[in-house]
């Protein structure tokens, strides 16, 4: 999104703490409602206040919105319901103050078309047994308000790739303010953030939720995506979730789902990791359908990836679609890594499809 900067005022946003600093009343709770919306990609937040501290989701109120205006309903039937779902603290508005994740739902009440989180509970319920977990590599490229990477010289380009991964320095490190803002939000919030780096792109970087157990880790990516871009938002840049922001000689950027269930992380695990990139190879279509927009413009078999038209597996290989980290090799149980997601996959989608695939054995 390009925006001009003639339109934008210059606020001193150091004023806003002694408002932050006002007491707020005991009974009072500001509960900031947040859906992913019809795009599938994007987000919506609204607030309300709560007269009393909910102790779950199924204590806080079902609400609506204007579905019409995010791409969820007709004009006829515009209501679009918000359902509850995870609660975590506001590292905004601090205090008692909360995020509350929420599913959309239909007037009707049913599944909207967006919300995958739905099926992925069914899916999570059914494996319950397995106990699956997911580690979520999220990726993502800051960019200016023009558009252009973050710290990238305008009209042009940094110098090549090579310095930037992990990298240190004024001209290595670009955003690392972001970064660590999130970091430490994240952590306030709740969410199981398991660490950061800098990418090989310049202006791109990583951090990792989990492992989480079901469909928590994507209730909790969801809720560290929103905590991202209200970051960002403050310092005035962009998040783009963009799988392959810059054409050519530049890394795309991925959701790396690593993922294990009980079988794989006990001795001689291995073997149920083998049998299940079996099962994962019957199915590559069906998972690149489920994994994020436009994903072909990154996963072209260069810059870290197996083209996308062909499944891959083994062991350290970050050409592959699946990877067997060195040490998982070595101990013979673990977990596997599918690189194939997109950065700006739905994670209830991801890690609903190989659930059922891996854990359920559906099949085409
Ligand atoms: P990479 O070498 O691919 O960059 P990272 O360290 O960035 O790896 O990410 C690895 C992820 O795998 C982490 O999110 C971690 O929590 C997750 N993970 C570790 N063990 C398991 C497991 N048994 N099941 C699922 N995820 C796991
Ligand atoms: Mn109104
Ligand atoms: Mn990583
Ligand atoms: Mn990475
Ligand atoms: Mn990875």
């Amino acid at each position: 999104m390009e925006l001009r900067r003639g339109s934008i005022a210059i606020m001193n946003k150091a004023l806003l703490t002694r408002y932050l600093a006002l007491p707020q009343p005991d009974t009072k709770v500001i509960a900031t409602y947040i859906w992913v919306d019809g795009t599938g990609e994007n987000l919506r937040a609204k607030t309300r206040t709560l007269d009393q501290e909910p102790q779950s989701p199924e204590e806080i109120p079902w609400w609506h919105f204007s579905g019409v205006s995010t791409g969820q309903a007709e004009d006829s039937n515009s209501d679009t319901y918000l359902k509850p779902i995870a609660i975590f603290k506001d590292p905004f508005m601090l205090g008692q103050n909360i995020l509350v994740m929420c599913e959309t739902c239909k007037y009707s009440k049913e599944p909207a078309a967006t919300n995958k989180r739905f099926k992925c509970v069914e899916a999570m319920k059914a494996a319950y047994d397995q106990h699956p977990w997911f580690g979520l590599e999220q990726e993502y490229t800051l960019l200016d308000r023009d558009g252009w990477p973050f710290g990238w010289p305008k009209g042009g380009f940094p110098h090549p790739q090579g310095p930037y991964y992990c990298g240190v320095g004024a001209s290595q490190a670009l955003g690392r303010h972001v970064v660590e803002a999130h970091y430490r939000a994240c952590l306030y919030a709740g969410i199981s953030i398991g660490g950061t780096n800098a990418e090989v792109m310049p202006a791109q970087w990583e951090y990792q939720v989990g492992p989480c157990e079901g469909v928590d880790a994507s209730d909790q990516l969801w809720m560290s995506r929103y905590l991202l871009l209200r970051i960002a938002e403050e310092f005035g840049i962009q998040v783009s979730f963009d799988p392959k922001p810059i054409p050519g000689d530049w890394n795309g950027a991925g959701c790396h789902t690593n993922f294990s269930t009980l079988a794989m992380r006990q001795p001689n695990g291995i073997e149920a990791i083998d049998k299940a990139i079996k099962a994962l190879e019957l199915r590559h279509e069906t998972h690149i359908r489920c994994y994020g927009r436009d994903n072909d413009r990154r996963l072209t078999g260069r810059h870290e990836t197996a083209n996308i038209n062909q499944f891959k597996a083994g062991i350290a290989n970050r050409g592959a679609s699946i990877r067997i980290p060195r040490q998982v090799g070595e101990e013979k149980c673990g977990y596997l890594e599918d690189r194939r997601p997109a950065s700006n996959c739905d994670p209830y989608a991801v890690t609903d499809i190989l659930v059922r695939t891996v854990c359920l054995s559906e099949k085409d």
